[in-house]
């Protein structure tokens, strides 16, 4: 589990209200379906208010997406929760992460114990939340600004990928970074709806998929993506 050594400056640094609002949010999850005790754990202790400007503290702990700047977002929690669950996560296993936005999924991520790579395609978001995750100690993740739409094929194979943007259709290039026994998790559909979808790389050419929920996400921008 990360400690939490420093805070920004202008943030309210975690307390007993927070944590009581973060109890509060796993119970909401849980009773929206939420079933798998690690991912609720990790939520309970990630806390999503320093992720937030601290002009909209007060934001951080209701089950919905915020704006982050830049035309992005964080996205909801129970999203965030959602699309763990169906990573299945274990200890010690890469992860390649597209969009990377503030940094929250990341330190989900970090906090279930993966060894994270996330890629932001926004520069500014990069910097950011690049500074963000060293301030609140999370200092294992490998980030990269970039075109993640087509992955980090110098850091592959991954054991698992979460796109955290709407892509038009499966990303090749991010199929052919899944390790065999490996999964992906991405919402795929139009720009106004999507499906989450689930591969499985099951052999070298092998490769199951399954489609869950519909969601609303940002755009997946880039060459095997939306375009620029
Ligand atoms: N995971 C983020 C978090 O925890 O805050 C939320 C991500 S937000 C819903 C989607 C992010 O994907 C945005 O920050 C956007 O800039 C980024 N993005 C869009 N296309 C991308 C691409 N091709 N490569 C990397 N990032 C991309």
């Amino acid at each position: 589990m990360p400690a939490f050594p420093a805070f920004p400056a202008d943030a309210a640094p975690d307390s007993y209200r927070h944590r009581g609002q973060r109890r509060a949010l796993v119970t909401e999850l849980s009773r929206k379906g939420i079933r798998d005790e690690r991912v609720l754990g990790a939520i309970g202790q990630v806390p999503r208010h320093l992720f937030f400007n601290p002009a909209f503290e007060s934001h951080a702990y209701h089950d919905k997406a915020f704006p982050i700047g830049e035309g992005q977002t964080i996205s909801q929690p129970y999203t965030v929760a959602y699309q763990t669950e169906l990573l299945q996560v274990q200890p010690g296993q890469r992860v390649l992460e597209v969009g990377t936005g503030s940094g929250y999924q990341c330190a989900v991520l970090l906090t279930l114990g993966a060894e994270v790579y996330t890629i932001e395609y926004n520069r500014v978001l990069f910097e950011r939340t690049r500074q963000r995750l060293g301030q609140l100690g999370y200092r294992g993740a490998h980030l990269f600004c970039g075109d993640g739409s087509v992955g980090l094929p110098a850091h592959a194979p991954f054991d698992r990928i979460l796109v955290t943007a709407a892509a038009p259709a499966l990303p090749r290039p991010l199929l052919e970074q899944l390790r065999v026994g490996g999964l992906l998790v991405v919402p795929v559909g139009s720009e106004q709806t999507q499906r989450m979808v689930r591969v499985a790389r099951e052999s070298a050419a092998g490769f199951a998929r399954e489609d869950f929920a519909e969601f609303r996400f940002v755009p997946l921008l880039g060459a095997a993506g939306w375009g620029s």
